[in-house]
């Protein structure tokens, strides 16, 4: 069997996921990234994202490819009545935040934008594998009960055993990372 030992193991990217395979890159670190599902992502998920994560994403040299895919800003939100007339105005450009506005991006294209930044960066130490599910998880008192080993199947059938530094797990509201540390 094959044998990886990256700093880095993230497992899962949706939203969470591959922004942090997006950040991580120019860092130095070896990542190796599991998602389980084909692409595209294909679940529903919101187009908002507020000044502190866009505050992230600027500092993640993310921001600019949003921009690229379409993102808009936004100050503030206006609710009117039927009539049109104003009932309340929220604004927040007046608010002392480096970026004052939050961002809005069809929610297909913000986990898929910042993957792409993590894939095709050639400098990048970086291997995503996908569609593959991290099950076969083993932790240990060596990673502080964290993770040790996570043995997959790649989409060609290699068996692989991925042994990293330091686990990210963004695998959504039931990891299995969570569950077994
Ligand atoms: C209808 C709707 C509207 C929303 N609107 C907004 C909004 O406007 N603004 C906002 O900030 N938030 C919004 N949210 C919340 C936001 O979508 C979630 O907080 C966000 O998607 C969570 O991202 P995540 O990457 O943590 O998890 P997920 O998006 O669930 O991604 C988890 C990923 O992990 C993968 N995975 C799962 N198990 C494994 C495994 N064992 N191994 C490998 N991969 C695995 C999955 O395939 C998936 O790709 C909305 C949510 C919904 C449902």
């Amino acid at each position: 069997m094959k044998t990886l030992h990256p700093d880095i193991l993230i497992a899962g990217a949706g939203i969470a996921g591959a922004t942090v395979a997006a950040g991580l890159r120019g860092r130095g670190y070896s990542v190796v990234h599991l998602e389980a599902s084909e692409q595209p992502l294909d679940s529903a998920r919101g187009d908002h994202l507020g000044p502190r994560v866009v505050e992230t994403l600027a500092k993640w040299n993310i921001l600019d490819a949003f921009f690229a895919a379409g993102a808009e800003k936004r100050l503030g939100a206006k609710w009117l009545t039927a009539d049109g007339d104003l009932v309340m105005h929220s604004s927040i450009d007046d608010l002392p935040l480096p970026h004052p506005y939050y961002i809005v991006l069809n929610h297909d294209l913000i986990a898929i934008t910042a993957l792409d930044l993590a894939v095709k960066d050639a400098a990048y130490d970086y291997t995503l594998f996908r569609p593959v599910a991290a099950r076969d998880i083993t932790t240990g008192a060596e990673a502080h009960g964290g993770v040790t080993d996570v043995t997959i199947k790649t989409p060609e059938g290699e068996s692989v055993s991925i042994q990293p530094r330091m686990t990210i797990a963004c695998d959504g509201r039931s990891s299995k990372i969570r569950a077994r540390v």
